[in-house]
């Protein structure tokens, strides 16, 4: 990733090293891509948050934006949704082929992305929206500032400390981290992502979230998780049970296997995630 000058548009989020371009792109609060994918790119579907404050009401998909980042930045973070596209085409196929046991689950199959950038993903979709003000608490919009290390982590200014980032659940019996992207058809039809923040209790500075994809959920925190204290494993704790920057998450019917290999670029990490289906 690069950016060049000193121009820093006021509307941009990740304005902290200059870099932008004077045009506000108009980013969509949830990938443009993915919203093709999920909704058989037909621009007379209309689209809306559910909750929040975002968008409240259906609009067509190109107007599900948020305008807070600029043309240049939007444009260099375009790997990160590239890697989320990569991971719900494969997962929504073989829900589409598998239909909830009624259908075929095939051949072993196996593909790879980018760690970096998936969780680069699920980080720009919290702080777009957090940038909008479209999260809500307790039925209020809530104002998220952004903590500058969130951006430096976006623009790959930083490397991600060993105790933040992305985890998925790795035990069953947390509710928070979905699994199975197979059994329930709203995954590939309606329900095919959210977002639910957390916030800094002090001034509501968003630090992290849980976004989930395809049916599956992806904790983030840009806090050291406290692995290993004992307060992780209260049930409370959206991240308990879980396995951070997977080596791989893979689903096994019948020993056949579906599986994701994700790459990082300090490879640390060697742990997976196997779930079985029987
Ligand atoms: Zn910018």
């Amino acid at each position: 990733m690069t950016e060049t000058g000193d121009y820093r548009h006021a509307k941009c989020y990740a304005n902290l090293h200059g870099g932008c371009a004077t045009k506000i792109s108009g980013e969509h609060y949830v990938s443009h891509n993915l919203i093709k994918l999920y909704t058989f790119d037909d621009p007379t579907v209309t689209i809306l948050h559910d909750n929040g404050y975002g968008i409240p009401r259906p609009v067509k998909p190109k107007e599900f934006v948020a305008n807070v980042l600029c043309r240049d930045h939007n444009s260099l973070l375009s790997p990160a949704d590239d890697a989320a596209l990569a991971f719900a085409t494969f997962l929504r196929r073989i829900a589409l082929s598998y239909l909830n046991g009624n259908g075929t689950w095939g051949e072993d199959e196996t593909i790879e992305i980018s760690g970096d950038d998936f969780q680069r993903w699920v980080l720009k979709l919290l702080a777009t929206h957090a940038a909008a003000s479209a999260f809500a608490a307790g039925g209020k919009r809530v104002v998220s500032p952004i903590p500058d290390d969130a951006v430096h982590l976006l623009l790959d200014k930083a490397a991600w400390p060993r105790t933040w980032g992305l985890c998925v659940a790795k035990e069953p019996g947390n509710s928070y981290l979905k699994y199975d992207p197979f059994s329930d058809i709203a995954t590939v039809l309606t329900d095919w992502w959210s977002a639910h923040p957390f916030f800094a209790t002090s001034d509501n500075a968003l630090c992290g979230g849980v976004v989930e994809l395809a049916g599956v959920g992806f904790g983030l925190s840009l806090y050291n998780q406290g692995r290993g204290l004992p307060e992780f494993d209260n049930p409370d704790n959206p991240l308990k049970g879980s396995i951070q920057r997977p080596a791989y998450m893979e689903w096994v019917l019948n020993n056949v296997r579906k599986r994701i290999n994700f790459s990082w670029q300090d490879n640390s990490q060697i742990f997976g995630v196997t779930y079985i289906m029987d």
